[in-house]
């Protein structure tokens, strides 16, 4: 199919929807967007690849990610997760039958919470779902499942907010029957999972195959029945198609009059990635939960060991959430406290330090008012697509399901229409959908 495609954002969004087009024979696609502004960063430190943004695969991520970094030729390598929990006094807590069964009793709530996704999409529901995760748990009775929401396998809270901050809406739309479904029939392994090279290599292998062009989109109409982007210069630029895969506050485009200033929630981590000649005091990954329980800022909340460089030194990664106006130096000197006293971990070299903006969502007043439905039910309106963190949920895994699910529209749109072609799209939107694709 020629149809001229335009994609504004070089993240994982964008690429995994350039990837998704042409498996549905959509040749003429160009992407827009520097994919060193993206969320994924791999640093090369004394011959390890470690990752310090996007890391972490679990197993939500088996339909989507794991099949695709196997497909570039690289390799995924297990973190055994259960067996590598630190206690608050940092000791590891071992492997035990009875921590399996914890797990399987978690996915057990994971069932509770995708119901309640299910119901996400009523819109009488909207009020309810606007409140933060942890009110909406407190007002059914619910508080002991916010602890093991935030503590339970994947580190949820580590990688999705405080749940005191972010809407319902957002926390349940990271469950699935993918989640609960994949522990139960396959030979999935507890816990999480690393791109051995880096998931920057993954997405550099996926820009490889596309037109890339590093220029900055500001603005997307449409214009005698094709779609207009202007770049930064001024330039314009003409498309059949357009799939707007950027944060949807850094662009104009015709449905944007729906925000307002407070549409959009984010949060802000930093990431913190050094060597220490101490060997590590936990195995590969550790929660520090008392932080994560107590809802601290500008500490490390998750600490990762990443082996042993050529020089002898043990790398590490930490990450955590930061207030908005701490400076790094001020941060630095926090981090390198807690690191010395609570961890008994010195540093001896510095390789990345680095904020993010981080966890993009709609506003409790957003939900509330039913921006994500509205934006939902516009998705090829006048042949403009959104995608990204913000409008799927902010794992790759779900940008990518997400990006599935629009596609096929776009597909079904765009070739001849036939018995079978509706078929095709009819199974294909109801197993995306249910988001099991
Ligand atoms: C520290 C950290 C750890 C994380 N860990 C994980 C993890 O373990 N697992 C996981 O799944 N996810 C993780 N994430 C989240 C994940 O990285 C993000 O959800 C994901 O990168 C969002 O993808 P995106 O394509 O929507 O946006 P981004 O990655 O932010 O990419 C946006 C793209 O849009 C482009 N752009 C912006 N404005 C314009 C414009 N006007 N015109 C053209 N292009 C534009 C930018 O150049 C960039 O290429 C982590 C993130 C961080 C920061």
């Amino acid at each position: 199919m020629d149809r001229r495609i335009a994609i504004i954002g070089a993240g994982p969004a964008g690429l995994t929807a350039a990837l998704e087009l042409k498996k549905r024979g959509f040749h003429n696609v160009t992407i827009f967007g520097k994919f060193s502004d993206a969320q994924l960063r791999t640093m090369q430190v004394d011959g390890i690849a470690f990752d310090v943004a996007a890391c972490l695969l679990h197993f939500g991520y088996q339909s989507t990610v794991i099949p695709l970094v196997r497909k570039m030729g690289l390799t995924v390598n297990y973190i055994d997760t259960p067996a590598d929990i630190v206690d608050r006094r940092l000791r590891p807590i071992k492997k035990s039958t009875s921590q399996v069964v914890e797990i399987y009793l978690n996915i057990l709530y994971y069932l509770f919470f995708f119901v309640g996704w299910l119901l996400l999409h009523r819109t009488r529901w909207r009020k309810a779902y606007s409140s933060s995760m942890e009110a909406f748990l407190k007002r059914r009775g619910l508080s002991t499942l916010a602890e093991s929401f935030a503590m339970g396998p994947g580190g949820i809270a580590q990688g999705y907010g405080f749940l005191d901050e972010v809407t319902a809406y957002h926390a349940m739309r990271w469950f699935r029957p993918r989640l609960f479904l994949t522990p139960l029939l396959s030979k999935y392994k507890l816990g999480v999972a690393t791109i051995s090279e880096g998931y920057e290599t993954l997405f550099t292998a996926i820009i490889e195959q596309f037109q890339c062009t590093e220029r900055n989109i500001k603005s997307v109409r449409p214009s005698l029945g094709k779609i207009e982007l202007i770049d930064e210069e001024d330039n314009r630029l003409v498309f059949d198609e357009v799939i707007i895969a950027c944060p949807l506050d850094r662009i104009q485009f015709p449905h944007r009059y729906l925000f307002n200033e407070e549409s959009i929630d984010e949060s802000y981590i930093f990431s913190y990635l050094f060597t220490s000649a101490i060997v590590p005091p936990f195995a590969d990954r550790a929660y520090l939960d008392e932080y994560i329980r107590t809802k601290q800022k500008n500490k490390a909340l998750v600490i990762r060991t990443g082996g042993q460089t050529n020089s002898g030194d043990y790398l590490y990664w930490a990450v955590g959430y930061k207030t908005k106006d701490i400076t790094k130096e001020e941060l630095q000197d926090k981090i390198e406290d807690q690191l010395i006293e609570e961890c008994g971990l010195p540093i001896k070299q510095l390789h990345f330090f680095e904020f993010f903006r981080y966890n993009l969502r709609f506003s409790s007043s957003a939900v509330r008012r039913g921006l994500p439905q509205q934006l939902e039910s516009l998705q090829g309106h006048q042949k403009i697509w959104y995608s990204g963190g913000l409008v799927s949920h902010w794992d790759i895994s779900s940008i990518y399901e997400h990006n599935r699910r629009i596609i096929n529209k776009l597909h079904f749109r765009n070739r001849p229409k036939s018995l079978f072609s509706a078929l095709n799209y009819l199974i294909h939107a109801v197993l995306s959908w249910l988001r099991l694709l």
